[in-house]
């Protein structure tokens, strides 16, 4: 058995302190305690307790490099003595920016901010005063953040949630304004047909459709053939804005995101995470009739962190590496990934367990479920989620760490050794996990 007694010390002594003794409430989901780590080095974190993890958490996303990437630790450290904040521009804003947009689908312009909450805040406001409507229409399962405007339906109890032709929003966290409810519309995600009526019922009142273009918080869930085209389709019919959330699938589905996958675009896109490789950046890419509006109509948008040197130089060395030699490193991804998710779905036959591996090579998920695959929120939530955590804590246990909704982030530090080493752990930990 590993031990945890150092992380269970700290923790102790970190919350007489430290609000709930984490810095953000998705932490407390690890077992035994939130685990304390002294470093991260490539494909693996060291706790503090000497126990060596695989990491298929990534920080949730961020460390498409792996940990502590060396071109983009030597571009930050490079950058440290030029200071880090000047309360105005520097060049290197000016060298990323322009090299976003002539990347990213639809991206004339790019504005830049430091999480991905607040992305979504600043292109929520750009839809409402572009259109002039209110409402902003979400999925169930679609995280956008924690603020009071987007916390909202993004893990609801079913039996507060309504009937799934007719969702009702629900309010993510006590101290949210019961008012914030009425400018949402929530739908359920990968039914055309109930959008279209969702949009009627709405009709002339929503400012924009905004969704995780492959669905992950919900659970890993890729769009059904044409629903992408067929919501960009009702959105025009409708004169609402798409929005589409990249903050996971950005950078790492592909250099392009989902949107380059599937081959739609959005009127804004929010990219975080993986666009810095580990460093806080976050940003909104769009049309330039929209993003003008913050010049034209004064919509307001700041951040004292904003563009600051040091996630301007690791974004940039970044995409240094994820662009170099036309798309290598996406494609070695890809392959270590699909790699993994069929080893994975072998064991599992192996050790007749229902696992169901799904979603894409670089982000993908491990379903307990008979049934067939789910297509959205309820039928992702109907799944085992106590033999999910019973899986996840026998992987801790032989050395891997997946996030314990069952979601596995892979990065360019997973080659074929770790992959190989992965999937024998998994076989112990399916082993255990079958009797
Ligand atoms: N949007 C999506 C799809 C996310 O997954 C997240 C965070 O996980 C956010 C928005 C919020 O980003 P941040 O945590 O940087 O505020």
């Amino acid at each position: 058995m590993r031990s945890y007694a150092e992380s269970i010390a700290l923790y102790e002594k970190t919350r007489k302190h430290l609000a709930g003794g984490v810095s953000s409430n998705v932490r407390y989901a690890s077992v035994p305690v939130p685990l304390f780590f002294a470093r991260g080095e490539g494909a693996r974190l060291h706790d503090v307790d000497g126990n060596v993890h695989i990491d298929y958490v990534l920080g949730n996303g961020p460390a498409i490099l792996g940990h502590a990437p060396k071109k983009v630790i030597d571009a930050v450290a490079a950058s440290l003595g030029e200071g880090q904040l000047f309360a105005a521009q520097n060049p290197r804003e000016t060298e990323l920016a322009e090299r976003l947009c002539a990347l990213l689908p639809g991206a004339d312009v790019v504005r830049f901010s430091t999480s991905g909450t607040e992305a979504v805040l600043m292109a929520f406001r750009l839809a409402r005063a572009f259109t002039g409507r209110d409402k902003i229409l979400k999925f169930e399962g679609h995280y956008h953040g924690w603020s009071d405007q987007a916390y909202i339906s993004a893990r609801p109890p079913l039996n507060e949630a309504g009937p799934a032709d007719t969702p009702v929003p629900v309010a993510g966290s006590p101290g949210m304004p019961p008012s914030v409810l009425g400018d949402v519309a929530v739908c359920t995600w990968n039914d055309l047909d109930l959008l279209e009526q969702t949009l009627e019922r709405h009709r002339g009142q929503i400012a924009a459709v905004i969704m995780e273009p492959i669905m992950v918080n919900g659970g890993a869930i890729p769009p059904a053939p044409g629903y992408l085209e067929g919501v960009r389709a009702l959105c025009d019919k409708h004169g609402t804005l798409f929005i589409c959330d990249e903050v996971i699938t950005g950078f790492r589905v592909g250099l392009r995101g989902a949107q380059g996958k599937f081959g739609v675009t959005a009127d804004l896109s929010i990219y975080a995470k993986a666009v810095a490789a580990g460093f806080p950046l976050a940003m909104v890419a769009g049309r330039r009739d929209i993003m003008d509006t913050l010049l034209d109509k004064g919509v307001m948008h700041g951040g004292t962190y904003n563009g600051n040197v040091q996630s301007m130089a690791a974004a940039l060395a970044a995409l240094d590496v994820l662009e170099a030699d036309d798309g290598k490193v996406y494609r070695d991804l890809e392959a270590r990934g699909t790699e993994l998710m069929q080893g994975l779905s072998a064991l599992a036959r192996k050790h007749k367990l229902p696992v169901l591996v799904q979603g894409m090579p670089a982000i993908f998920q491990t379903f307990f479920t008979k049934g067939p695959a789910p297509r959205n929120y309820r039928e992702s939530a109907a799944c085992d989620r106590d033999a999910m955590l019973a899986f996840h804590a026998a992987l801790q246990e032989e050395g891997v760490r997946s996030q314990q909704a069952g979601k596995w982030f892979l990065s360019t530090a997973h080659d074929k050794p770790v992959i190989e080493e992965t999937l024998a752990a998994a076989d112990r930990a399916m082993a255990k996990v079958a009797h």
